[in-house]
């Protein structure tokens, strides 16, 4: 398959360079629920390691939980609960929101205080080398000395002085220098510190995933993983701390960035205010149409949030379980042959992962099982094609779980019938309170030119 690299800008034939693929993808910092952003990444990277297995190859998907920072502390203090508590909290809460959406676990979730011993080591093996220094106001702090990399700012393709341009650089009086970033941060009272040969502290976050990705993959992975607002600073330092740690090149052989989720046109970032939580879609909407939105569209693109779009999806979603569960009458001695649509799906996912075009071929497949169906060839060959392709999307074909009055799809479905045959008899009373019982229990319905449409709301 080809995938593209942010670091050669290209795409490339990807192979694995072991026996099995090697990706790490960052993690959630545990302060704060997961947004719709949250699952866009974990889906196109949970995707990405299906699709792999899907042609073959073993993986080994590593993605890390960052479980102390800045905003976990701020978060305790505002909730009165530890540090540790506040990240637990958003650690299972992630987990149970990424099951809800058929997210596949990753093989390891690190998180970042239970590998402090690889982290201390890294930073003392960066000083060793000269890539790091202890800051010499004595604070506690360890920097990584920018200038001592020459190939630092290769992955984000600019310069150290064009990457600084228009930075808010904080003044810390301990740096040789404004682009030198922080690998261990000197506790302050009251925060979580560990003991360290520069004193009490915590790891900084680029250091992390650099520690960890050494720790559970070795000193050269298949592909790193993460959004493209990671690229720079974060994954521009991860590079330049691990391959100047190992003096193996390359850290990752190929960088993969999922474009970023736009809500109104802006991207959706904390300071908007207005983040859709990963629990609100999900109440709102099934994980397969959560899926299917953000599969409609290139994992490189960027993703603008669209409930609309998200309910023409819950549709499309209904139409795949119905050509996947149609009974067939096979009495046209025909079947319909699945394999060129096998075939072409996996000709357009080779392709850097063309989401947008494989969900078109499952498509088109269910239109054939529809249209054999009707001529009364046998397609349960196809039907078993449909499904094995959704799945390599995480797509269940399940039904979503009835809505709070109860009401399954074929629920919704008879009543709709029993609706227009009163209606047809004329007896309105009775067409009007089916409709009331559907917008009681959450069901928008329609009528228009080619019959009533519903969905749920
Ligand atoms: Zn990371």
């Amino acid at each position: 398959m080809k995938l593209y690299s942010t670091l050669t800008r290209d795409k490339r034939d990807f192979e694995p360079a072991g026996d099995a693929v090697t990706m790490y993808v960052c993690g959630i910092t545990a302060s704060n629920s997961s947004h719709v952003g949250h699952a866009l990444s974990s889906v196109v990277f949970d995707v990405l390691h299906r699709y792999l297995e899907y042609r073959g190859y073993a993986v080994r998907r590593v993605q890390n939980f960052t479980d102390v920072d800045d905003k976990i502390i701020a978060r305790a203090n505002a909730e009165g609960l530890s540090p540790e508590e506040v990240a637990e909290k958003y650690v299972q809460e992630f987990f149970r929101d990424m099951d809800d959406l058929n997210v596949r676990r990753a093989t390891e979730h690190p998180r970042a205080t239970n590998e402090i011993p690889g982290i201390i080591r890294m930073i003392e093996g960066l000083i060793e080398k000269g890539n790091a220094y202890p800051a010499a106001d004595e604070s506690g702090n360890v920097y990584f000395r920018v200038h001592s990399n020459p190939e630092y700012g290769k992955l984000s393709g600019r310069t150290v002085e064009e990457l600084l341009e228009g930075v808010r650089i904080d003044v810390e009086p301990g740096k040789e220098a404004p682009p030198d970033f922080a690998l261990w941060k000197a506790s302050k009272p009251g925060e979580p510190s560990w003991d360290s040969p520069w004193g009490p502290g915590r790891p900084g976050w680029h250091i992390e995933c650099s520690a960890m990705a050494l720790e559970y993959l070795g000193e050269t992975i298949d592909i790193h993983g993460g959004g493209l607002d990671l690229a720079f600073p974060h994954h521009e330092n991860e590079l330049a701390q691990s391959e100047c740690f190992t003096g193996q090149k390359p850290f990752a052989r190929f960088w993969v960035h999922n474009g970023l989720l736009r809500l109104d046109g802006a991207k959706m970032s904390k300071s908007l205010g207005n983040l859709v939580t990963v629990r609100d879609a999900l109440d709102g909407y099934s994980a397969d149409a959560i899926r299917m939105y953000i599969l409609t569209s290139h994992y490189r693109g960027p993703l603008l949030y669209d409930e609309d779009n998200i309910g023409t999806q819950e549709r499309a979603s209904r139409r795949l379980r119905q050509a996947a569960n149609v009974a067939s009458r096979a009495d046209s001695g025909k079947s319909v042959d699945p394999a060129p649509f096998r075939e072409h799906f996996v000709e357009v996912m080779d392709d850097d992962l063309n989401t947008p075009q494989g969900l078109a071929v499952i498509f088109d497949l269910a239109h054939e099982i529809n249209r054999g169906r009707d001529a009364g060839h046998e397609i349960g060959a196809a039907q078993a094609v449909l499904r094995e392709l959704s799945d390599v999307l995480g797509l269940t074909l399940a039904e979503p779980e009835a809505s709070e009055a109860g009401l399954s799809d074929a629920d919704v479905e008879a009543r709709l019938v029993s609706r227009t045959e009163a209606r047809s008899n004329r007896e309105f009373a009775a067409a009007d309170a089916i409709r009331d019982e559907l917008i009681a229990a959450g069901i928008a319905i329609e009528d228009g030119p080619g019959g009533t449409t519903w969905s749920r709301v």
